[in-house]
């Protein structure tokens, strides 16, 4: 084989390898993605009760705010009580403040009733503070070994292209040119190996003569229907007996 054919073998492994790199990185983030919903979906119950609690909370100050309201109108009819001229604005200023000192039970009723609520609350809340800080704690574990495996991996990543530029430079300008049509033409397979005489991605049978030259490693030659870069290696082939029994087999499941 000759040093061309074998940078362009190479070429076509490393490229196969950065090809896997996208779907790699995105299983991380995927698998990220998964450790956060797991933590969300385990905490679901304290989630809710913390948003229970929170919404009680704010209940609580907008009663607080009307009862001193109330409180204030109470005041006030009460000044006005001491300024009175005749008996029907006595009735008035009498009907208010009955009027404001009840609206201020009935909303300090409310607040004891969401004082309480919010006690049995904050326990509930706080009932799952332990697991909530081991599951968090687990969740962060996880997280920060997905990272750790991530950027190791990004790193053999980072040493597979700086392979990619040396073979790039040692590669003939007419073939690194030829892979890169090529590759955008066959998304990416580029190379094909020669198998009993056949080119193994199109399975187009070679001319005897090409076969001939392939097999013997003179120089570099692309398969006749795809385009492909051909290549042989001995290994690949099964010998002629078990071939036969190979073909014969395949005949078999076809029909
Ligand atoms: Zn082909």
């Amino acid at each position: 084989m000759s040093q061309d054919l074998a940078l362009l073998v190479a070429l076509q492994e490393t490229d196969r390898q950065l090809a896997e790199c996208q779907t790699k990185t995105r299983q991380f983030a995927v698998e990220r993605e998964r450790i956060e919903a797991d933590f969300q979906s385990r905490i679901a119950a304290f989630v809710a009760a913390q948003a229970n609690l929170d919404a009680v909370r704010h209940r609580l100050r907008d009663l607080e705010i009307e009862l001193a309201q109330f409180q204030a109108q109470f005041n006030k009819y009460t000044a006005d009580l001491q300024r009175v001229r005749n008996q029907r604005e006595y009735e008035t200023a009498i009907r208010e403040i009955d009027m404001a000192k009840k609206s201020a039970t009935q909303c300090e009723a409310k607040i004891a009733e969401a004082q309480a609520v919010i006690a049995k609350l904050e326990a509930e809340v706080a009932s799952y503070a332990p697991d909530i800080e081991k599951r968090r704690a687990e969740m962060d574990a996880a997280l920060a070994e997905n990272m750790r495996a991530e950027a190791a991996y990004l790193a053999e990543v980072e040493i597979i292209r700086h392979q990619r530029r040396e073979m790039e430079a040692k590669l003939s300008k007419t073939w690194l040119t030829n892979y890169a049509r090529v590759s955008k033409l066959r998304g990416g397979q580029v190379m094909s190996q020669v198998i009993n005489g056949a080119c193994s991605a199109c399975r187009m049978r070679l001319r005897p003569q090409v076969h001939s030259l392939v097999r013997q490693g003179i120089g570099i030659h692309t398969c006749d229907n795809c385009g492909r870069i051909l290549f042989y290696r001995p290994d690949a082939e099964a010998p002629p007996a078990e071939r036969a029994s190979l073909e014969k087999a395949a005949a078999a499941a076809d029909s």
